[in-house]
């Protein structure tokens, strides 16, 4: 119970209740290296999950995982004019490659051998584009080589200054997928299929709704033609991107000399796409569901589904209902279910009951011998709820409650992203808005920068996306509402992590 306890509030602040979510589920851990951070078994699993989810979708659409190299020449970084000025700022390099002994003790112990710097430096991957690229210059010569479909799986370091765990990370881990096709069509046909793919891993495996739709030329990625992606809003209104997915155009084309020989004879650039999404989105995840009491875990991802928990008193009890506890979880096993049985005898039962609801597991059994007499099991919901089942149809309703709860998390995230979101705003509303609670606001945009800036600069808020048909207002805003000017798309504002 204590335990329990020790999670500061969300309402007393939102920040120090994500790390404490963080560390009493055991997810992840601040490491000796300042901005990484550890994954602990339990947050990695959660990772496997989805990774797993993902990477069945990407083959399900035609992709192929590779490996690429971690480091890349600095000189690759230069070659896309746009693309080195958005990664120039947090790279990390290797410059030399031997320590030598200094015949000291401590710290002072050894030092960089000046005699092993590098000619080139090399780069420590952001982000592949440009060594992927050089390698497809090499491998695509003809229209039937396009379209050309891999992902690979990977760590990035991106050398961040303000950190967080999940959420922004000097390195962390993530798929990178990188396309090439024969025409512009095509890769907007891609950019397009994947941003579709993260949308329904965002709402069916996560329970996370999404909002999906293009960046504003200021928001895209460093050395794109288009980027879109899906945002989802946060339980404190604050937005995350969940993933991108950008057509490249042919800058990369050009700039590594990705060419192929067309159906007619002639010479033309490819056209490339790349898209990622990273364990940021274990962050959204966290942010999405928990509580007060921990970690809410959507089925679908929860490393545990069922915890199951004997009670007993005496050493005769404690065989009839760990016996019984065996079959249940023998009988869940083989349904699927990720099951895990709680036979410590160190450990009163309340106390597990607040372990298991702080690592998020959705349905906890308990079985004790009063249960047992009547044939039945205490299920209780992670959500909230707990009745009676009869150990006979256990698996069917286990399996019916872990739905359920996938479900209704979905549908509690789309309620309160709608409650926190206004739409048609003027710009005094919504300078209150940002200044207030925060969330989605929906409002006409003139297309200018300049609108974009003072709007970040006096609110925190930017344009998460120019939201797709779907998600646009029934009637289209028709001045900015910012500088009052004829408005070309309606925009999604928010704060933003
Ligand atoms: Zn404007």
């Amino acid at each position: 119970m204590a335990q329990a306890q020790r999670i500061t509030p969300r309402a007393k602040d939102f920040s120090e209740w994500y790390n404490d979510v963080i560390m009493h589920a055991e997810l992840a851990d601040y490491s000796p290296v300042r901005g990484c951070m550890v994954i602990r078994p339990h947050g990695y699993r959660i990772w496997e999950l989805m990774q797993g989810a993902l990477d069945g979708m990407f083959k399900a659409t035609g992709h192929r995982n590779a490996y690429f190299p971690l480091f890349i020449p600095m000189s690759f970084l230069a070659k896309e004019a746009e693309h080195v000025e958005g990664f120039a700022k947090e790279v990390a390099l290797v410059t030399h490659t031997r320590l030598k002994a200094t015949g000291k003790t401590g710290a002072g112990a050894v030092m960089v051998d000046p005699t092993s710097e590098l000619e080139e430096p090399l780069v420590v991957r952001p982000t592949s584009e440009t060594i992927i690229y050089a390698m497809f210059a090499k491998w695509i010569q003809s229209y039937r080589d396009l379209p050309l479909l891999l992902n690979q799986w990977c760590n990035v370091v991106r050398w961040e200054l303000r950190t967080r765990l999940f959420l922004r990370t000097t390195e962390f881990l993530w798929q990178e997928g990188h396309t090439a096709h024969v025409d512009e069509a095509d890769a907007e046909r891609e950019a397009r299929t994947i941003l579709g793919v993260y949308r329904r891993f965002a709402e069916e495996w996560m329970a996370m709704p999404v909002l999906t739709g293009v960046k504003t030329e200021s928001e895209k990625f460093a050395g794109a033609l288009r980027t879109y992606a899906i945002e989802a809003l946060m339980q404190d209104n604050k937005a995350i991107q969940g993933g991108t997915s950008h057509n490249l155009g042919q800058n990369f084309a050009r700039a590594f000399g990705v060419q192929y020989q067309t159906a007619a004879g002639g010479l033309e650039h490819v056209w490339n796409t790349s898209w990622g999404v990273s364990t940021r989105l274990v962050g959204g995840l966290i942010m999405t569901h928990s509580d007060d009491n921990g970690l809410v875990a959507p089925p679908q991802l929860a490393p545990v589904q069922v915890a199951i928990v004997p009670i007993w008193k005496s050493d005769e009890e404690r065989g009839q209902v760990s016996g019984v506890g065996g079959q249940v979880k023998a009988d869940l096993e083989r349904a699927g279910v990720r099951v895990e049985l709680d036979l410590r005898d160190n450990v009163k039962p309340g106390a597990k009951y607040f372990e298991w609801e702080a690592l998020g597991v959705p349905v906890r059994l308990e079985i004790g011998p009063r249960d047992l007499a009547a044939g039945q099991t205490m299920l209780a919901r992670r959500t909230g709820g707990k009745a009676p089942t009869p150990i006979a149809g256990v698996v069917a309703a286990v399996i019916t409650a872990l739905a359920e709860i996938q479900r209704g998390l979905l549908e509690a995230a789309k309620q309160r992203r709608e409650q926190a979101s206004i739409r048609g705003v003027t710009k005094a509303q919504f300078i209150e808005f940002m200044k207030g609670s925060g969330g989605f606001a929906y409002g006409g945009f003139c297309g200018g920068g300049t609108c974009e800036m003072e709007i970040k600069e006096q609110t925190g808020a930017t344009i998460r996306v120019l939201p797709d048909p779907e998600f646009r207002s029934r009637e289209a805003p028709k001045t900015c509402m910012w500088c009052g000017k004829p408005s070309v798309a309606e925009a999604v504002w928010a704060q933003a992590y």
